[in-house]
């Protein structure tokens, strides 16, 4: 990598909003709080958020299937306290947001915003009830399901697997995305499945999202885009979060050169289908949540294509040195998400 384009990289990233769209913090911060650590986030993220110039990263909230149906409510609502409690020491330089003037605040005082999204509608069962009960909580999206079947719709099939799940939403779940709509929660449609996705098209009256999917042309994978989804999901007001999954991005996390190429393949498809104003990032950065849960019920580990935020700075050189404008990349670094979440929030 050319010394021009790392130092050129890193000035975008202290002058450019930069947003991590998907991050399993808080059901990693969850299982390390209940094992004793504390000071989770602090000791083993915040280094390389501000490395990377980090101001916005989505926390999903993450049930792991063993925890369902019964504790699928209290570990969320648990997830979202403990991150909640990790954050407090570290309240001046990074915490929870719920709004959008939270949000600018927190841009204008330069501390890092964590918005809180629920990945996959299990711990609600079937009470639409519960949904206002997460936004009061703080939680400002949602995917109606993570990668298995509840009584919102049906998901995909998990990334290491290869196969079409077919089912759309059913009739809760089209009730759901009008209830988050009108709560100001915003759709997520990683995981759905093709069926969903079509009826979250046709059913969805604002803006959605994909926070962490990738191109089916680039690698075929079910958990990514098929490029008229690309081009569907953008020309509603959409965002696409590029996911770092080696698995799901089709490459291996070594050697460097090559995962950073795969990354650097997807967002260029992205931008070329899209738009480059509809590309993000939503890097899905497992290891820490793998290392923390034995046992997890998704078949992926040791699969990051970035070993931690902090190697952001490597993608965004990449994607200068392979010729990308300046202005692109800082909309998919983040000021593509920020106009979202700017537009979704209350
Ligand atoms: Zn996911």
């Amino acid at each position: 990598m050319e010394e021009v384009f790392v130092e050129w990289a890193k000035a975008i990233h202290r002058e450019q909003t930069v947003v991590d769209g998907h991050l399993d913090l808080a059901a990693e911060v969850y299982r390390r709080r209940l094992h004793g650590e504390r000071d989770v986030v602090e000791r083993r993220y915040l280094r390389s958020f501000l490395e990377a110039g980090l101001n916005v990263c989505v926390s999903s909230v993450f049930v792991s299937s063993g925890d369902l149906p019964e504790k699928g409510l209290p570990v969320a609502m648990a997830q979202i306290a403990a991150l909640r409690e990790d954050l407090e020491p570290v309240r001046d330089v990074i915490g929870v947001v719920s709004s959008r003037e939270e949000l600018e605040g927190a841009l204008r005082d330069g501390r890092i915003a964590v918005l809180l999204s629920l990945e996959g509608l299990d711990p609600i069962g079937t009470d639409l009830y519960l949904l206002r009960a997460f936004y009061d909580m703080g939680v400002r999206g949602a995917g109606l399901t993570w990668s298995r079947p509840n009584a919102f719709a049906r998901g995909c099939c998990k990334a290491g697997e290869f196969a079409e799940i077919h089912g759309g939403l059913t009739e809760l779940g089209r009730e759901a995305v009008a209830k988050m709509e009108e709560l100001g929660m915003y759709v997520d449609v990683s995981h759905l499945n093709n069926d969903g996705f079509a009826d979250i098209l046709e059913c969805a009256k604002k803006p959605f999202m994909a926070s962490h999917s990738d191109a089916w042309s680039v690698h075929e994978n079910y958990r990514n885009l098929r490029d008229d989804q690309i081009a569907a999901l953008a020309s509603q007001g959409g965002v696409i979060g590029v996911n770092a999954c080696g698995t799901i991005a089709g490459a291996a996390p070594f050697p460097r050169e090559q995962a950073i190429d795969c990354l650097c393949r997807h967002v260029e498809h992205l931008a070329a289908v899209a738009g480059e104003e509809h590309v993000g990032f939503g890097f899905d950065l497992c290891n820490g949540l793998s290392a923390s849960t034995p046992r997890l019920s998704f078949d992926v580990e040791e699969d990051d294509l970035l070993l931690h935020h902090g190697e952001m700075l490597t993608l965004s050189a990449a994607l200068l040195g392979r010729g990308m404008r300046e202005d692109t990349l800082a909309g998919v670094l983040g000021g593509n998400f920020l106009r979202f979440f700017r537009e979704t929030l209350s």
